[in-house]
């Protein structure tokens, strides 16, 4: 089984306004869509799509449970989530205007979580984790969640043996990478706030980050990807198409790859498809849809090549 844990929730509230945001005047609102927030949820939501089964946990708020949880039953995610008593799920307002200029996000800090409900998500996981299942941690920390609170979920998943994916930032991605899991997808930003690009190359910091963690994926948005496994980097060049709005693409892109991993497909196979799924998120308004026939025809669009020798270089 696939568990996604998203500990710091959130309902995304999609605002498309008439012709072009612009600040210092009154933007009219043109279309609102509420769709799940949240990158443990976003990436549960590719799996299923993908036909993966998968279970999402972690934690909700009870003022607002009702709205998620239509959310979530719109969008088949499965879960056992716990529920915070008092606690509104945060909203993360994802502006967007109609000549689709790139998106801009405002976002809520989300509800803290209490000390009895982390200590029920920590026996949750102690139940139900074997070592053929992946666990996967996605997305910010609610306020005061601590990183030794973090550690212990890692620490369950290591015992258990299970396949550990992280797509965390900061201290929390840097936690991730000493506790070696088995998977990370840093950004751009997240890969510089891990390993400072002073001197190291690109694929230097990959080759280092490679010798604790068995995958890891660097994402660069348009520019395609790095993906390090075995000591081997590959340089994926994704296809060219017209970005609506790339929030989300990385959770479409570790969802996907997963979804290959688990089905024991070939490295290349499980880069090629994340590289089109997320490139068809990119086409779309919301935050997690895509199209899996539009990214199949993509295929043959993308360049993936396998680096030789200490040479950065890449055409
Ligand atoms: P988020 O946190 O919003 O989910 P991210 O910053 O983690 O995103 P990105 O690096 O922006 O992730 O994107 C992940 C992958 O999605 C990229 O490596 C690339 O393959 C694909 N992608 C993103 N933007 C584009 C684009 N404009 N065109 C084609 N592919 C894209
Ligand atoms: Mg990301």
């Amino acid at each position: 089984m696939i568990y996604t844990v998203t500990l710091n929730p959130a309902i995304d509230r999609l605002i498309q306004t008439n012709g072009l945001l612009m600040k210092k005047r009154t933007n009219r609102v043109k279309t609102i869509e509420y769709d799940l927030g949240g990158k443990g949820f976003h990436v549960s939501y590719t799996l299923s799509k993908l036909g993966m089964e998968n279970i999402a946990l972690g934690f909700i708020g009870s003022e607002n449970q009702q709205q998620m949880e239509e959310i979530l039953q719109e969008k088949k995610v499965t879960h056992q989530l716990i529920v915070e008593k008092y606690a509104f799920t945060r909203e993360c307002i994802v502006l967007i205007d109609e000549e689709s200029q790139g998106s801009t996000m405002v976002t809520g800090n989300g509800f803290q979580v209490s000390r009895d409900n982390h200590e029920k998500l920590i026996s949750q996981l102690k139940k139900l984790l074997q070592q053929d299942d992946m666990l996967v941690l996605a997305g910010s920390l609610p306020p005061n969640y601590t990183l030794k609170q973090l550690e212990e979920i890692i620490d369950v998943g290591k015992v258990a043996g299970s396949f550990i994916a992280c797509d965390l930032s900061g201290d929390a991605l840097k936690l991730a990478v000493k506790m070696q899991v088995n998977f990370i997808k840093p950004n751009q930003f997240e890969l510089e706030e891990l390993l400072p690009p002073e001197k190291n190359s690109i694929k230097n910091r990959l080759l280092a980050l490679n010798e604790k963690i068995p995958y890891v994926v660097a994402s660069l948005g348009k520019e395609g990807s790095y993906v390090a496994h075995t000591g081997e980097i590959y340089r994926v060049i994704p296809p060219m198409i017209r970005e609506v709005n790339d929030t989300g693409a990385g959770d479409v892109f570790v969802g996907s790859f997963l979804a290959q991993l688990a089905q024991k497909a070939k490295l290349e196979t499980a880069i090629a498809y994340a590289t089109v799924c997320s490139a068809s998120k990119v086409t779309k308004r919301n935050c997690t849809d895509f199209d899996l026939m539009q990214a199949e025809q993509m295929l043959p669009m993308i360049k993936i090549k396998k680096l030789e020798g200490k040479s950065d270089a890449i055409s």
